[in-house]
């Protein structure tokens, strides 16, 4: 194994080491006496005491570890009330919770297609999505980000017994949204599926939170995956749709299948969340009012939700940047490659409604600071 210690010194020439962090206590709008811009929590609810009290009673209820697969003796009738309000909430026929979002994509498009179909996929899709893709053996045909006439050429000459398009609904790094009546108006004449991975839009766009699709005239999706352990502030990830898809998924999706059951207090704590976000509109008018005044501050694009980029390029950059702002009091994560593409290494701010709006400015002048003169 002593490739290791070279492979690692090429990392971290390149800037691309990574290290973790320790933080030392639970992470709200602030930890470690730094302003938190690098949480996905978009409502503020992770640290929730009602969320926190769900957990601890289904701990007590239900026990710790569900001990086994959903389909061997893992499955509660807690996980099914889960279900039951995730499709409920979606206006779906149907919902399957999976253990985390990862295993929700990389378990869906593996069951989806296989190695006589082909699948399409934008070039910026999470890791989890390019995973399943390549689990399925089905024959992948990436396109430019949101280029729907590339997409179309690539539906027009792959030949295929079933197609899958599948795209994130709000971009993790981007922030941008997916053109989705056009994604499913393309999907209709080419006979095609459509896949949504709405990570970051689930709970947080939309009426009612109910996501990308919802926020953009309803668009015809076929298959939505979302997570929890983001708005929703718990663990786990889903599958919404037709009660036929959720019957296969719970036959084929081998991250259903052979993973055990999401953990109770998980699930208890997404339903309460769930809950919570329904009755508290606020807080996702918050964090979306949040990453507009930061966007605008900042001089980028309009943001589809909370994710807000500011694109410096060189991955050395990109951290030391982070460091600065550390110095000024933020904490702001440097993205870089393998997390996006090469050369455009950048700070990733996402806003959550637990900020204040005197976080933003600071937001806004420490960045102004530390980033103007070489900009
Ligand atoms: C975070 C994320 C996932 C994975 O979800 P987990 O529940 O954290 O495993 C999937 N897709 C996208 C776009 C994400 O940002």
């Amino acid at each position: 194994m002593s490739w290791l210690s070279e492979a690692l010194a090429a990392l971290d020439e390149s800037g691309l080491r990574r290290h973790l962090r320790h933080r030392s206590e639970r992470a709200g709008r602030r930890f470690d006496g730094l302003v938190n811009f690098s949480s996905n929590d978009y409502l503020g609810l992770a640290g929730d005491p009602r969320i926190a009290d769900a957990a601890a009673d289904a701990a007590t209820r239900w026990g710790a570890g569900a001990g086994a697969s959903r389909l061997v003796t893992g499955g509660t009738s807690l996980h099914r009330e889960l279900e039951r309000a995730l499709s409920d909430w979606k206006g779906s026929e149907d919902a399957v919770v999976f253990s985390s979002g990862y295993l929700a994509n990389t378990g869906t498009i593996a069951a989806l297609v296989g190695p006589e179909d082909a699948v399409f996929s934008d070039e910026l899709n999470h890791a989890s999505i390019v995973d399943g893709c390549r689990l399925s053996r089905a024959v992948v045909r990436v396109f430019a980000h949101r280029d729907l006439s590339m997409l179309g050429r690539q539906l027009a000459a792959t030949p295929a017994r079933r197609r899958l398009i599948v795209t994130d609904g709000v971009f993790s790094m981007d922030g941008d949204a997916a053109d989705l009546p056009a994604l499913a108006a393309l999907a209709h004449s080419y006979d095609a599926m459509l896949m949504v991975d709405d990570a970051h839009g689930c709970g947080v766009v939309g009426p009612g939170g109910r996501g990308t699709a919802a926020a953009q005239d309803d668009a015809a999706v076929d298959v939505t995956v979302g997570t929890l352990s983001k708005a929703f502030g718990s663990a786990g990830g889903y599958v919404t749709g037709s009660a036929e898809l959720c019957e296969w998924l719970r036959n084929r999706a081998r991250g259903f299948v052979f993973d055990t059951a999401l953990p109770p207090p998980a699930a208890g704590a997404a339903l309460e969340a769930l809950r919570i976000s329904e009755v508290e509109p606020s807080r996702r008018e918050t964090a979306i009012r949040h990453a507009r005044t930061l966007a605008r501050g900042l001089g980028t694009a309009a943001p589809a939700a909370c994710v807000v980029p500011l694109i410096v390029g060189d991955a050395a950059r990109a951290v030391a940047a982070s460091a600065a702002l550390a110095e000024a009091g933020l904490h702001v994560v440097a993205i870089r490659p393998p997390s996006v593409p090469p050369g455009t290494a950048r700070l990733r701010f996402a806003t959550t409604a637990a900020h204040e709006p005197a976080d933003i400015e600071l937001a806004i002048a420490a960045a102004g600071d530390i980033l103007a003169p070489t900009r």
